[in-house]
């Protein structure tokens, strides 16, 4: 499917529950989650009808996150559903990985073939801080089974937060050289519930750059991330910003909520719904979204923010 705009859309972001075990400062609030009602969200059926739609209208890669996508129970049927839909080529993973010690493998298994990792701070103080409630040595340990399972790619992300851990550009980006893994570095971005940062607190990925003058521009390209690499590292160093270099251009995504709405832009307030309909209905619905595409997500800034009218954990970043 081609959007008006040129754009070749062939990736499908999946949240497959807003719930998580944690509560980012930047995501989600610390209070005050209301839970919607079962019958309000998609169900195994219906996400892999809509998977199947996807797949029939030339998607060919899936994500699957949350919310924290390990909280939902039958995540592991829903992957190996996902992995026998003909077309699909790719089947990736977005987790804070603290519930993935026991999981890795059956993932791994379940067809999950590649796995994002979100990693901010590698101080536990920090850590419990920008989770307000999540363990270090959890996240870690989930990361060596990760390492340890066999994923064709693991990435990590840290969303950039100045004077939290801008310090810690350099500790991060050795990872690297320790594992056959990325580490990304994304702007944090300005969504309409997360308020308690001030303007200091958003940071441009120059800061990365001016932090590791060694790096080096990386050939290959992982299609949102401009890559580099520190000297002699296994892995790359990446940077995402959605705000101060805007990659709309190059956009391939469409986003699925665990209620069943298709977003066009993970910015924009638009929402095309797709529960309760079959597998045409689904198609018409995917079209419409991509013919909805907006050319880019607009100004984004602590003034100027995110016209989505969802939480991050409610859209999956
Ligand atoms: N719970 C999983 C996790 O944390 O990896 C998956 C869902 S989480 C919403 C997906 C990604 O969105 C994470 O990498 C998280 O850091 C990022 N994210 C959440 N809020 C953000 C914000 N305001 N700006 C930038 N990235 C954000
Ligand atoms: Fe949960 Fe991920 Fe949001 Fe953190 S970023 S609160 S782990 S959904």
């Amino acid at each position: 499917m081609r959007d008006r705009f040129g754009r070749e859309i062939t990736y499908l972001r999946i949240s497959v529950t807003e719930r998580c075990n944690l509560r980012c400062r930047y995501c989600m609030p610390e209070e005050g989650i209301c839970k919607k009602r079962h019958d309000e969200m998609l169900t195994e059926e219906e996400l892999l009808t809509a998977v199947r739609a996807a797949a029939s209208l030339g998607m060919r890669k899936i994500r699957l996150t949350g919310g924290e996508p390990l909280v939902k129970r039958n995540l592991l049927s829903i992957c190996e559903g996902i992995s026998a839909v003909p077309g699909i080529e790719e089947l990736c993973l977005t987790t804070n990985a603290t519930m993935l010690t026991d999981m890795a493998e059956e993932l791994r298994k379940a067809g999950v073939s590649h796995i994002n990792i979100s990693l901010d701070t590698l101080d536990p103080h920090k850590y419990a801080w920008i989770t307000r409630r999540g363990s270090l040595r959890e996240a870690m340990e989930g990361i060596e089974a990760a390492l340890g399972a066999g994923f064709e790619k693991v990435k990590f992300n840290a969303v950039l937060i100045g004077g939290f851990n801008d310090d810690e550009i350099p500790a991060l980006a050795e990872l690297t050289r320790k594992w056959p893994a990325d580490m990304r570095f994304i702007e944090m971005m300005p969504m309409s519930g997360n308020k308690e940062f001030g303007q200091e607190a958003y940071i441009p990925y120059t800061k990365v750059l001016e932090a590791l003058p060694e790096l080096v521009p990386a050939a290959d390209s992982d299609g949102v991330a401009k890559l580099y690499r520190l000297p002699g590292a296994l892995g790359c160093v990446g940077l995402i910003s959605p705000i101060n270099a805007h990659f709309c251009r190059s956009c391939n995504r469409l986003r699925l909520t665990s209620d069943g709405k298709l977003k066009p832009c993970l910015h924009s307030a638009a929402e095309f719904p797709i529960k309760g309909l079959d597998e045409a209905g689904m198609k018409a619905q995917f079209e419409a979204a991509v013919y909805g595409k907006p050319e880019w997500h607009g100004n984004l800034s602590v003034v100027e923010r995110s016209h989505a009218a969802r939480r991050m954990n409610q859209i999956g970043g």
